[in-house]
């Protein structure tokens, strides 16, 4: 083959990467395509904290290129319309890319597909994304898996990591000197700069995805399984954006996951490699169900879900919950995390999407929009399952009736309160016993504390115990009233 285009998208990266890999090994000349598309993708065209990440990620994955002495060609338009004519600006027999699982994408590349073969391009597709296939783990009739562990003891059955593929060296050919958009064109990065709290907490690109993982490894991985639940540590990964964005490969954080598992010499190092890999896990049941179940972005598996009676419009308990202003340490302190950071601890997402959708009753596609446009993170099929989970309407649902007690959670994972006082400094004096509940505390605490709730910190938006009994009320009716059967 004389020419090819690799179609970059969420993959910007250069190990582990099956389309480029492909294109390197057999063609003459190789050109590194990115096509600014969002509107592609709608309605789940990357948020603002996303995009963020992008602009950053793109141009890391230009100086990678650079290196390689390439250059990343990036064009704004539609896909199809945009490759076709690069085809013909360079000649190109083939266009190659790794696969898009988001229904509305997948389809868009099916059809894409069809098109450029017809005009006489060649395109090949390939996984590299996830460790297993969506669709590829069945149930013995055949069926999608809806619950998450007889899934992953499935998938544990499969043959789970192949060595990633190498990094290229090289690059074959001399740089296209074609038409490319500087990056700053595609108005990715944000106008105002509301964006310290994103680059205080993060570095995109492939380089600091791959430092990320081999430093968690050294220094994470042993206390993963103990302190994975603790959100005042840094006890997770926190690989999640580099993986939504394909800096990093699932295969190679599997791959080096089992290394390490291989060379534990404790039970800690052990453990906390399987815990890891089993949190992998939860990525891949939560495409498989998305692939099996594409309507889940919007309405719920579990159609008895669909007619709830939700809070609608859900006026001030939602601008409160997204601000940080519910009265509720714990949930306030992860909204606060989120917003500065473009992030939150899974078990504060546990936490507050647990008050959203039940305390307050306000439906879980409104969360789970704001979690679009704030996590740098957001993955549709993540977020989308994340939020069903919760919810008690999708996929190994909590049950409704499980209902999280802001305050013993808080409690039990956060049992000092470091986390809280970090994000709500406005509570950091006041003694621990009363950091998760303050509206409890004493009037001559929260004076000595230097903070009165309802003029320094907001009285809860809701009374926990009410309006815990309202939600399991209006579940019940919502059964008994027939509205609720499948
Ligand atoms: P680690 O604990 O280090 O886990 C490693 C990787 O495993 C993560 O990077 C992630 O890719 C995957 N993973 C871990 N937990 C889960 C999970 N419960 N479901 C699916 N994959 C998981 N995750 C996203 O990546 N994007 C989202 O938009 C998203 N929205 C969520 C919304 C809600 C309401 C909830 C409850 C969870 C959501 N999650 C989402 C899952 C989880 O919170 C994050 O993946 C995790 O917090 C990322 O931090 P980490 O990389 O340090 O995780």
């Amino acid at each position: 083959m004389a020419t090819c285009l690799v179609w970059f998208r969420n993959d910007l990266r250069l190990h582990d990467n099956p389309a480029l890999h492909h294109a390197l090994s057999r063609a003459d000349r190789v050109i590194p395509v990115y096509v600014h598309a969002p509107q592609e993708a709608a309605p789940w065209a990357p948020g603002g904290a996303a995009r963020w990440w992008l602009h950053h990620s793109l141009q890391a994955l230009q100086r990678s290129l650079q290196d390689l002495g390439t250059t990343l060609v990036i064009r704004a338009g539609d896909s199809l319309e945009t490759l076709r004519t690069l085809a013909a600006e360079t000649g190109a027999e083939a266009v190659v890319w790794n696969r898009a699982f988001e229904p509305v994408l997948a389809e868009r590349d099916r059809r894409l597909a069809a098109v450029l073969q017809r005009c006489g391009v060649e395109t090949r597709d390939f996984n590299a994304s996830l460790l297993f296939e969506p669709g590829s783990v069945r149930t013995a009739s055949g069926g999608p898996y809806r619950v998450f562990t007889p899934f992953w003891r499935a998938c544990l059955r499969q043959p789970l990591a192949s060595p990633p593929l190498p990094t290229p060296r090289t690059w074959p050919g001399t740089a296209a000197t074609l038409p490319s958009l500087p990056v700053e064109a595609l108005a990715l990065a944000p106008q105002q700069p509301w964006d310290q709290g994103l680059r205080d907490a993060w570095r995109p690109g492939e380089t600091a995805a791959l430092e990320r993982l081999a430093a968690f490894c050294r220094s994470g991985l042993a206390g993963y399984g103990r302190q994975r639940d603790f959100p005042a540590e840094t006890g997770t990964s926190r690989l999640s954006p580099h993986l939504h964005h394909g800096e990093i490969s699932p295969r190679q954080v599997a791959w080096t996951l089992r290394q390490q598992a291989l060379g534990a010499t404790t039970a800690g190092a052990y453990g906390g490699a399987e815990a890891l890999l089993r949190e992998l896990g939860w990525r891949e049941f939560a495409y498989h169900i998305l692939w099996d179940f594409p309507f889940t972005t919007e309405q719920a598996l579990n159609p008895r879900f669909n007619n709830f009676p939700w809070q609608e419009p859900p006026g001030e308990p939602l601008s409160r919950w997204q601000s940080g202003r519910t009265g509720v340490p714990i949930v306030d302190a992860g909204m606060r995390e989120l917003w500065h950071s473009g992030w939150m601890h899974n078990r504060v997402r546990m936490i507050s999407a647990s008050f959203l959708t039940k305390n307050c009753r306000v439906a879980w596609r409104h969360g789970a929009r704001w979690f679009w446009d704030t996590l740098v993170d957001a993955d549709l099929a993540n977020n989308s399952m994340g939020w069903q989970w919760v919810a008690g309407s999708g996929a190994d649902a909590a049950p409704y009736f499980r209902i999280f007690n802001p305050v013993t959670q808080g409690e039990k994972f956060d049992p000092e309160g470091a986390y809280v006082r970090r994000w709500l400094p406005e509570l950091a004096s006041l003694p621990k016993r009363w950091i998760h509940q303050p509206w409890n505390a004493p009037p001559e605490v929260q004076h000595e504390a230097g903070v009165v709730v309802g003029r320094h910190y907001p009285a809860p938006i809701v009374d926990l115990r009410a309006s815990r009994e309202q939600a399991l009320a209006a579940y019940r009716r919502h059964v008994r009233e027939g509205t609720g059967q499948t």
